[in-house]
């Protein structure tokens, strides 16, 4: 039996150290959020309770295992509580980064730092309710423009036009740097928002960009059967708020208010070009503006370089050696020493940004942590420190850190607040309400301090 640290506890970092546990293997999880689950908790649309609630269960059954234990609100990082080099001193037989992508990919457009201009990962987060993206202002306001097509668009606009309580939406622009073939998300997401599309505008739209498309080969008339089956259902009328695509479009320039906050947004248009096999987008030097107040980037995300891992243009360094090797799509490689760093892995979304639903996290994870075991066979015994001694060494640090008890103390607070508000369910917004509703539980229960 060897310990392994898993930094993370989204989906990947919980099905990966469900395999080690699950091989005999001590597993202690080191995660920044109070709560586990990653972006399945504070990502997946907020109204998906059913998969939401499956995936809790899921979770809270891997965390029961004896050998697995859990050290929430500890980020780690080079610039966060706990750097690598002081998990290090603690001796575990090897190291996994399933940190998912924390980076934000900055386009560098003048005006990106305007109030009102948001990445889709910390708009997310805050209608999700994570701490402390959950108390920072992500305002909108009536007119607002999503960049990017997959997803995640998908589910801000639908939370803008159906779901934020506070919601002012009157028109949502989607702004694609591609056309419609190249939208990237799932006909059972767009179901949610299709009633809203604006008919006329999108078929003006097509036929604006008609040449552009014909000029690689693709055919307005065959949009409705290849990404917009919604164009084959009939026309439920105009309604509001209004939902708009501006393809070939890039945005080139944020002018900003005197109030500090964006007021248009320029954007270049672009060609269509075939290349690899399949399209490319070209600038062109004309422009266009949208009167927008509030502008979301949902263009995918980086790791985040904080971590402390090498780092190359958005992605932690893996073995470049390993093409051939699967392992070596594993392993974190110092790209300044050439060599791999002996045990440390990434998986999941730290290792591929942004690539896929929670299944492809969780295969990824699994795949991964069979070479992790694979590892383990040939590397020598070392006692590493305790789930108790690192509690106390914590704590001496002065971190609060959460642990499995505290987690059952924390859902029962969550379930207490939910029956007295008359709600289905409750979560708490800030990590002090957590922190303190785990205290008063635990006092109520009388229940001691315990680790792991
Ligand atoms: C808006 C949105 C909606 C989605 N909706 C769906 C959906 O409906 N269905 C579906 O199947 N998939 C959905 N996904 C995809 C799914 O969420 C991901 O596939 C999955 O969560 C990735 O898992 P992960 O563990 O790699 O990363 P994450 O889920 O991001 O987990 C990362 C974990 O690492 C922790 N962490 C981060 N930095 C540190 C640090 N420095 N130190 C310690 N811990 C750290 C975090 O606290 C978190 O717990 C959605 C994604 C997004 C962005």
């Amino acid at each position: 039996m060897k310990t392994v640290f898993v930094i993370g506890a989204g989906p990947a970092g919980l099905f990966a150290a469900n395999k080690l546990a699950q091989a005999g293997h001590q597993v202690l999880i080191f995660n920044r959020d109070i709560k586990p689950g990653g972006l399945a908790e504070y990502g997946i649309y907020p109204v998906k309770e059913k998969m939401k609630s499956g995936l809790r269960k899921q979770f809270a059954k891997i965390l029961s295992h004896p050998n697995v234990h859990y050290f929430g609100h500890v980020p780690v990082g080079k610039e966060y509580d706990v750097p690598i080099e002081l998990l290090q001193e603690f001796r575990p037989a090897a190291m996994i980064f399933a940190v998912g992508a924390q980076g934000t990919k900055k386009l560098g457009l003048p005006g990106e730092d305007a109030r009102g201009v948001y990445s889709a990962k910390d708009f997310v987060y805050h209608y999700n309710l994570l701490p402390p993206f959950s108390k920072m202002d992500f305002s909108t306001g009536k007119r607002i423009a999503i960049v990017g097509m997959g997803n995640v668009m998908v589910d801000i606009a639908r939370w803008l036009m159906l779901d934020d309580p506070n919601r002012q939406t009157e028109e949502v622009y989607v702004v694609a740097r591609r056309g419609p073939f190249e939208a990237k998300f799932d006909e059972k997401e767009f179901v949610y928002i299709e009633d809203y599309l604006d008919r006329a505008d999108f078929q003006d739209e097509l036929k604006r960009i008609r040449d552009r498309l014909a000029a690689v080969g693709q055919d307005i008339s065959k949009v409705a059967e290849a990404t917009f089956p919604v164009l084959a259902k009939p026309d439920p009328g105009a309604r509001m708020p209004r939902l708009r695509f501006r393809f070939l479009s890039s945005p080139c320039e944020i002018k900003v208010g005197a109030d500090g906050r964006i007021e248009r947004l320029v954007l270049t248009e672009n060609l269509l070009v075939a290349r690899d096999g399949g399209t490319a987008a070209k600038p062109t030097d004309r422009t266009f503006t949208l009167d927008v107040d509030t502008m979301i980037f949902a263009i995918g995300d980086v790791a985040d370089p904080r971590v402390g891992l090498p780092y190359q243009s958005g992605s932690y360094v893996t073995n470049p050696a390993g093409n051939g090797n699967e392992s070596g799509l594993y392993e974190v490689f110092d790209p300044q020493r050439g060599q791999v760093l002996a045990g440390t892995y990434v998986v999941g979304w730290a290792r591929r940004a942004s690539e896929g639903l929670v299944g492809i996290a969780r295969q990824d994870a699994e795949r991964g942590a069979v070479h992790v075991l694979k590892y383990l066979e040939n590397v020598s015994e070392q006692p590493a420190a305790t789930a108790e001694e690192i509690a106390r060494s914590f704590a001496r640090q002065g971190l609060q850190v959460v642990d499995k008890n505290d987690l059952n103390f924390l859902s029962r607070a969550e379930e207490k607040q939910a029956r007295e508000r008359g709600l289905a369910s409750f979560k708490f917004a800030d990590n002090e309400s957590m922190l303190a509703a785990i205290e008063a539980e635990k006092t109520h229960s009388g229940s001691p301090a315990s680790t792991g």
